[in-house]
């Protein structure tokens, strides 16, 4: 399964200048076969999400949702619900107790996006995984991302972070097999049976 996992949509994320159906419809021409919208501090409402899942069969659309902490790193989050996830400047120790007690997963997006420094802990509170391609990836942080996740043994992601809908998954990520629920995707993101893909490739 092909799933991007780091999209913006303009419903809910005032920087995107693509709508759900316009991405979703990019997606299938694409060849994805699944995206989550992880829109800044918002989740994709739940009557929302079914509908678009009712709407666009077989192709599949999860929430995730992408915050910003107090310390200025951004980390995306998958399978959490919880409205209460949604605010800003979360400090990352408390949000990453918060994931963890609900058994999400996390991902530290674009880290040396805007420095070249971690301002979190992230060897006492170990993300899940470490974004290491997507639009907003520079290409001069790629190599330190990617020792900086085997020096940590995180996972590694790509996702497209696409904010309009002709970027969406050009960084991607192909699950070993389909995953039909949040907790189906955050399973097979945590057994790490996927592979890291460009659509260029
Ligand atoms: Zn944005
Ligand atoms: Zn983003």
């Amino acid at each position: 399964m092909k799933i991007d996992l780091h999209v913006h949509a303009k419903e809910r994320s005032g920087c995107s200048v693509s709508g759900e159906q316009e991405i979703i419809a990019s997606a299938r021409a694409r060849g994805l076969d699944a995206l989550a919208f992880t829109d800044h501090e918002r989740l994709v409402p739940a009557s929302r999400l079914a509908e678009l899942n009712r709407l666009n069969a077989p192709f599949r659309i999860f929430s995730g949702i992408e915050l910003h902490t107090a310390e200025e790193e951004d980390v995306l989050v998958f399978g959490i619900q919880d409205p209460r996830i949604e605010s800003m400047h979360w400090p990352y120790e408390d949000l990453y107790r918060f994931v963890r007690e609900r058994s999400g997963f996390m991902a530290l997006a674009h880290p040396f996006r805007y420095r070249d420094t971690i301002n979190v802990d992230l060897r006492k509170f170990r993300p899940d995984a470490i974004e290491a391609r997507s639009t907003n990836v520079p290409e001069h942080a790629v190599a330190r991302i990617i020792r900086t996740a085997g020096d940590l043994g995180c996972a590694m992601l790509y996702a497209s972070d696409a904010h309009r809908a002709e970027d969406v998954g050009s960084f991607h990520v192909c699950l070993s097999s389909a995953a039909d629920s949040d907790f189906a995707l955050v399973s097979l993101l945590r057994s790490r049976t996927y592979a890291c893909c460009a659509l260029s490739d």
